[in-house]
């Protein structure tokens, strides 16, 4: 048999952290089987469909990594994978129930059902639908019929007996048929409900194992007895822990916001984890220590390693907090990896949106030192302003703050010179030879013949900054002229 799974979103304009996680378990459990990864858009409930939603999710799909064989954007033999271009699937489906007596019309306005439901809480009764339309009479049936009244179509559920769960996370769930629904499955405009459309699509795609966020359990009892009204098995259960808020207490909010325990906001859409400067390596792993672990005690690991251990029986059931607390971390040791081409390139991006031009060369001088110090892309500006901003981040520079204990100030001004003319001609203008030549410029002027208070200063001269990558790496990133300015400017405050 083929795995095969899907991810099976509704459209609501971005993709949720929550959701990041059904949709990477999906992936890696249909990649260590060499099975089927499957995106369907569960667009049935179109009052909620939000316009570009679509490629939103494909996107941040796409960012993660977690690529699809089938569905919007590749296709695939199954398709469409949009619901709303499957609607006539679903009304046959619902007419072969009807024909085969597991569903009946039912004729309950709106205004009735809400008010039998105010009634019923009135009367703190929560039995839901009281299946007023599964007993009518034939007579009373026709005479509808006749009136030509709009319908839904329900579902005739079992009432007697029970219904068991196998859930490969849970175990087995067991559920009287009394608590199940009458639920709608074909509204009077003929649309599906979710549960119609979930169950035919998972039928006809020929989903394998279903893996979704806890909260579906609830629908399960009803979507098994369908699949035994249609007379097709039905696929097997896992379903993933609940995702809950930073503070341990209630599920993570589906809105677009949530807030931890000290009233800060956290992130909750992908697009907002990649604005902020994480990498999908790191959101992947992020997402992995969320109620399933590599084990060996590792807490990083690339999601590749991960494929080959994970197993749906080592899924840990218990609701889990995201654990933002190690997102920087582990952010920090993902950027720690990369080549300082790969870290260059993810870094162009984030500069090109703050409008600051970097050109590559200059990118790549500071990326091996930038690879240790950042935590997030985004912290690169704050190094890096250096190489936009003339002014860098000191504020005022004075020929006392160019100054240290072991290079009074007319050392450190003839120590500055010394630096300018070797800059000046110095071939080839590369780090090693930067550095060697000026080494031995700070060896001669410093009291104590050293180089490093002389670095320290040429530093400042040049970044004008308290913290900046190292001297020589921010020269090369300058390159020749712009450094000479800065030496230029640095030694003109002598004159001042
Ligand atoms: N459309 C549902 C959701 O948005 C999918 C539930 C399922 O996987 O069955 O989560």
């Amino acid at each position: 048999m083929t795995v095969r799974v899907r991810f099976a979103p509704s459209p609501t304009g971005y993709l949720h952290i929550g959701g990041a996680r059904t949709a990477l378990y999906n992936w890696m459990f249909a990649r260590k089987h060499g099975g089927q990864f499957i995106l369907r858009i569960e667009d049935t409930d179109q009052k909620r469909a939000v316009k570009g939603a679509v490629q939103a999710l494909m996107d941040a799909l796409r960012w993660l990594g977690l690529d699809w064989d089938e569905g919007p954007g590749v296709g695939g033999p199954y398709g469409p994978y949009i619901q709303s271009e499957r609607a006539e699937l679903y009304r046959q489906w619902a007419g072969w129930l009807l024909d085969h007596d597991h569903a009946y019309k039912c004729y309950c306005t709106a205004d009735e059902l809400k008010a039998r439901r105010a009634a019923q809480k009135a009367a703190r009764s929560d039995q839901g639908y009281d299946r007023r339309c599964r007993y009518l009479t034939p007579e009373e049936r026709a005479a509808r019929e006749r009136d030509g009244l709009p319908y839904t179509i329900r579902f005739k559920a079992p009432i007697e007996g029970v219904t068991v769960i196998h859930d490969v996370i849970r175990g087995e769930i067991t559920v009287p048929n009394s608590q199940i629904a009458d639920a709608v499955l074909l509204k009077s405009d003929g649309l599906p409900t979710y549960h119609l459309a979930n169950v035919v699509d998972d039928h006809f795609m020929g989903i394998t194992h279903i893996l979704r966020a806890d909260e579906w359990i609830n629908s399960a009892p009803l979507h098994i007895n369908l699949y035994a009204a249609f007379g097709w098995e039905n696929p097997v259960y896992a379903h993933l822990p609940l995702v809950l808020n930073p503070s341990g207490r209630g599920k993570l909010s589906k809105r677009a916001q949530a807030f931890d325990d000290h009233g800060h906001q956290v992130l909750v859409k992908v697009e907002e984890f990649r604005d902020a400067g994480y990498l999908p390596q790191a959101v992947n792993n992020f997402l992995a220590n969320v109620g399933w672990s590599f084990g060996d005690d590792r807490e990083k690991f690339p999601i590749e390693e991960a494929i080959p251990r994970f197993r749906l029986e080592d899924i840990n059931p218990a609701p889990t907090r995201l654990p933002y607390d190690k997102l920087d971390w582990l952010n920090g040791q993902w950027i720690q990896d990369m080549e300082p081409l790969e870290l260059a390139q993810a870094l162009k991006p984030f500069l090109d949106r703050q409008g600051h031009e970097v050109g590559a060369e200059a990118l790549l001088a500071v990326a091996p030192s930038l690879r240790v110090r950042l935590k997030k892309l985004t912290d690169a500006d704050d190094f890096l302003r250096f190489l936009w901003d003339d002014e860098g981040n000191t504020g005022v520079i004075t020929a006392e703050r160019l100054a240290h204990n072991k290079l009074p100030s007319d050392a450190a001004l003839r120590s500055l010179q010394a630096a300018r003319d070797f800059i000046a001609t110095v071939q080839p203008f590369d780090l090693d030879t930067l550095a060697a030549g000026l080494t031995t410029i700070g060896e001669a002027h410093t009291t104590n013949g050293k180089a490093g208070p002389f670095l320290g200063v040429l530093r400042l001269a040049v970044t004008r900054q308290d913290v900046s990558p190292p001297v020589f790496e921010s020269i090369v990133a300058l390159g020749r002229e712009r450094a000479l300015g800065r030496l230029d400017s640095a030694i003109a405050l002598w004159h001042k």
